[in-house]
């Protein structure tokens, strides 16, 4: 087995490297700028057989192993937004933990507007409690910790998560693993995660980021199961980014019909008939009306 490897970039070229290779020494060979605009990167295996697929999403830290067509993914590519995203719950569950030691662990994925991870504890959370957490995160920013990468033996890992009590991490791990398969582990600062990845190189990419609100769901959907506490947060590139997001959702809570329906004296509703009935005052009424009879000049 030679020592190198062979590298295809986007562009065509090919570079040879040693095995072992990273993707941000890659993308440090091509510009300082490429690297530190970095998020992740795609590999598809280069070779017989290989060419159908369509890549993997790696850490940037991940050793390439063997001939690879890669594309280094940066803040322009939507599936970079959800490693950055994804990596920020990471950051958001080693706060709880490091505040609140305690805490049981469910998992944290990216959503279309943010991420969200999900807690056990019997104590809920407060909006004090997400400060305080947000200030951690930002603190765990500075810190700017690695997203490390270990493998250990399935029974390993599941005696390790067992021994603290990590009921819904132990789920995942039955669930989605082999009995003889080695599990992916992620350590950020004192957190430990069963996660396959891809994530940031570090904390320290995170500039920007907001807690949004709590709400509660049942661990696996089910009623009869412990009742999770989730936090919803999101994060961006840089807080111009994030002061537009939140700037609109401010925008959106003004139009919120709950709000317009009163302040327009459109329609109210009677806690005595519950939420589901509107009764309609003569402003909201003629609106309903006018455009009920457009619907049905529209459909005839
Ligand atoms: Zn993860």
């Amino acid at each position: 087995m030679s020592d190198t490897i062979k590298i295809k970039l986007p562009d065509g070229s090919e570079k040879q490297a040693p095995r072992g290779t990273t993707s941000l020494d890659v993308a440090k060979s091509i510009s300082p700028r490429l690297a530190s605009a970095a998020i992740a990167a795609k590999a598809t295996a280069l070779g017989p057989g290989k060419e159908s697929s369509n890549g993997d999403l790696v850490d940037l830290t991940r050793p390439l192993e063997n001939d690879v067509e890669l594309r280094i993914l940066t803040d322009k590519d939507p599936e970079a937004l959800q490693v950055f995203r994804h990596s920020s719950a990471h950051l958001l569950a080693a706060a709880v933990l490091e505040l609140f030691p305690e805490t049981k662990l469910g998992h944290g994925p990216a959503t279309d507007n943010g991420f969200f991870y999900d807690f056990y504890r019997p104590t809920p959370f407060t909006p004090e409690d997400l400060e305080k957490i947000e200030k951690k995160m930002q603190e765990l920013v500075q810190q700017d910790l690695p997203y490390a990468r270990e493998f250990l033996p399935r029974d390993e890992g599941l005696q390790r998560f067992k021994r603290e009590g990590d009921f819904m991490k132990c789920h995942f791990i039955e669930q989605f693993t082999a009995p003889d398969e080695k599990i992916s582990i992620y350590r950020t600062g004192k957190f430990l995660d069963f996660c396959r990845g891809p994530h940031i190189p570090s904390t320290g990419r995170i500039k920007a980021f907001r807690l949004l609100s709590i709400a509660g769901a049942y661990w696996l959907g089910d009623e009869k199961n412990p009742q999770l506490q989730r936090i919803y947060g999101t994060s961006f590139y840089s807080k111009k980014e994030l002061d537009d997001f939140l700037h609109k959702q401010e925008e959106a809570k003004k139009r919120n019909h709950h709000v317009l329906g009163k302040q327009l004296d459109l329609f109210s509703i009677q806690e005595l008939a519950g939420p589901g009935l509107i009764f309609w005052h003569h402003k909201g009424g003629l609106i309903r009306k006018q455009m009920e009879d457009w619907m049905r000049d529209e459909y005839l």
